[in-house]
């Protein structure tokens, strides 16, 4: 069984197509995202109807409940609120009551997987160093659970009786005696200084997981911010990584 798990899409249509494109090449079954399909980029539409279709289980992201306007943007950056009230005005009823019934957490067998903090998925806040995780550690029941949010992909790994670690291997073991959260970092927004389109496959039978860096053609996606009218910065940072 092999699992492909993604986050933060943000209407970024050419990397989510390389990544289900990798999905069907590994012969992923099960889908998992982590939130955020839409905000940022210049496809929502397109973004929400190929996540459906693929059959994934999906959580709510804060973009997704912020468009649906479920929750309210006065946390947002002005350049996201902007791209909110953009997305919010490009969808239509179906697409928003889709976005607005998104879950805050969901479960899939031995999975946990939600899109920021397990201890509080509504509050939106960031796990991004090793102790916000080992204090997360506790959040959940099941022995795995999976985060979007910081665009930042990272493994923590607590094996019983044995200090916390960030895993640096790639590809990496899933201990059956050891507990991880698991960042699995941006489709369609990578924040680490890596351009490159993010998300995570396991096979289940080998317990064998790896971080996949996938390259794309983001000056399609940059040409099409800058059509729409969104904020230039949103194309910009999607040539850099951050
Ligand atoms: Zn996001």
């Amino acid at each position: 069984m092999r699992i492909g798990i993604f986050s933060d899409v943000h209407a970024n249509l050419e990397a989510l197509v390389t990544v289900l494109e990798l999905f069907r090449k590994e012969g992923v079954q099960w889908l998992l995202c982590c939130g955020d399909i839409v905000g940022y980029g210049p496809d929502p539409e397109r973004c929400i109807e190929l996540v459906r279709t693929s059959r994934a289980k999906v959580v709510a992201g804060n973009h997704d409940w912020a468009v649906a306007g479920r929750i309210g943007i006065g946390s947002f950056n002005p350049v996201a609120a902007r791209a909110v009230s953009w997305t919010r005005d490009r969808l239509d009823e179906q697409l928003l009551g889709y976005l607005s019934n998104l879950p805050l957490t969901d479960d899939a067998g031995p999975f946990h997987f939600l899109h920021s903090a397990p201890s509080a998925p509504s509050e939106w806040e960031y796990i991004v160093t090793l102790e916000e995780a080992v204090a997360e550690m506790g959040s959940f029941i099941t022995d795995i659970c999976f985060i979007g949010h910081s665009h930042i992909p990272m493994a923590v790994e607590r094996i019983s009786g044995r200090q916390a670690r960030i895993i640096t291997e790639n590809p990496f073991e899933l201990r059956p005696d050891a507990r991880y959260l698991i960042n699995v970092g941006s489709v369609g927004q990578p924040r680490n200084g890596d351009p490159r389109a993010c998300c995570l496959i396991i096979d289940w039978d080998e317990r064998k997981a790896v971080f996949h860096r996938l390259k794309y053609d983001f000056t399609i996606t940059q040409k099409k911010i800058a059509a729409a009218g969104l904020p230039a910065f949103l194309a910009e940072r999607l040539a850099t990584g951050t």
